[in-house]
């Protein structure tokens, strides 16, 4: 692809390593894993060492992880899972306003389902604060799910200090790592984690694959209900080369993690740098350090996102202006209204997200075309001709 993709919290390329390992699944064993021959056993077995793999990554255990078929499903089965299971001791769920929509439109399916649910707010930049979150807590509240980091503005949320307030107060706490997943060193124990979800097309992996960790002794319902595949909890004959590809890519993630992340911020902060020095009325979204080594979203006053995509993709450059979820619908994101931005400047954001294949000089490119883009677009906007006027 001869493109300059800054899009990886969209989606990322899946890597020829992971490729080379899911071929012979593909159009070698075919065989059904809960079959009884030995070439079905062979590719139980190779699922079995797949979840060895992944759950290392996150310090879980093998009988801990759940496949699913992404981010959206464990996300779901997490929430609707504990919301069965808790019934009987409350019906309340604290969340964030920033959640990615797979937790958010779960939730207001619960609400109308007679569960009542909190959606904290968040500061100006995307973080929760822990004295609302104490301060939300009811006799009936059954789960607290608040991402590990935004897909949007990269915002790295305080996980280890809501699971300690989770786990004193006897609530299960779940996490949506997706985005977190590979680039930051994540351990469910050390920070009191009961639930997360995980999907590998978010780590250089397959799409439609992906994980649900549950720790060990917490019950929730089951989501999909079928055949005794992952232990009774999530019937479907399993996706083999996907689980296969997943390990693949959650492995090298981890492996190459500290490289990878060094990589990022460096290019991550010149792109922030060079961007907001040459171009006027722009701001940064999201935590200036507890944020994603790959994330940069900055807001133009005066333009309109999605337009500054359409001249960006002519150049060659694929970013987005919120979340893939939200291009394609003229209401601002979420997630920059919950950070307090008015509807005129949410509506000028662009979120470029760094991956493996990022080199410096596609940052470069990016620094030297952007302004002329966002100069031309204010050239033809009215409002930005009104504030010249108001500036003279
Ligand atoms: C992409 C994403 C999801 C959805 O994962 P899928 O595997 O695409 O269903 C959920 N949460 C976050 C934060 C994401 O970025």
């Amino acid at each position: 692809m001869d493109k300059i993709y800054l899009d990886h919290a969209a989606t990322t390329p899946i890597k020829q390593e992971v490729v080379d390992a899911m071929y012979p699944y593909l159009i070698g064993n075919f065989a059904n894993p809960s079959s009884v021959y030995q070439i079905a056993q062979q590719n139980k077995k190779a699922i079995d060492e797949s979840r060895e793999v992944v759950a290392k990554c996150i310090g879980a255990h093998a009988n801990e992880i759940f496949f699913t078929s992404g981010g959206t499903e464990a996300d779901n089965w997490a929430i609707k899972g504990v919301a069965e299971a808790k019934k009987d001791k409350g019906n309340h769920i604290i969340t964030s306003k920033v959640e990615h929509h797979a937790v958010l439109h779960t939730c207001e399916y619960l609400e109308k389902h007679g569960y009542e649910v909190t959606y904290l707010d968040v500061d100006e930049f995307g973080r929760i604060n822990i004295e609302d979150l104490k301060n939300a807590i009811k006799p009936t509240t059954i789960l607290i799910t608040i991402m590990y980091a935004n897909n949007e503005i990269g915002t790295i949320m305080p996980v280890a200090e809501i699971g300690e307030i989770a786990k004193a107060n006897n609530i299960l706490f779940h996490t949506d790592a997706v985005q977190a997943t590979g680039q930051i060193k994540i351990d469910v124990h050390k920070e009191n984690i009961d639930l997360l979800s995980i999907s590998a097309h978010k780590l250089n992996g397959p799409k439609g694959i992906g994980c649900l960790y549950i720790k060990r002794g917490v019950k929730i319902a089951q989501f999909m209900h079928g055949g005794g595949q992952e232990r009774g909890q999530r019937g479907g004959t399993e996706n083999v080369a996907g689980i296969i590809g997943f390990a693949k890519a959650i492995e090298l993630a981890y492996e190459q993690m500290d490289d990878k992340v060094a990589k990022y911020t460096a290019y991550r902060n010149k792109l922030i740098k060079g961007v907001l020095e040459k171009v006027p009325h722009a701001f940064l979204n999201g935590h200036p350090t507890e944020r994603l080594s790959n994330n940069v979203n900055i807001g133009f006053e005066f333009v309109e996102g999605e337009s500054l995509l359409l001249l960006l993709d002519m150049e060659g450059i694929c970013a987005s202006s919120g979340s893939a979820c939200t291009s394609g619908s003229l209401d601002p994101s979420h997630v920059l209204l919950s950070i307090g931005l008015p509807h005129e400047k949410a509506h000028g954001t662009l979120r470029f997200t760094l991956g493996e294949g990022t080199t410096e000089s596609e940052i470069d490119t990016v620094i030297e075309k952007l302004p002329a883009i966002i100069a031309r677009m204010r050239d033809m906007s009215p409002l930005y001709e009104d504030f010249i006027k108001t500036q003279k």
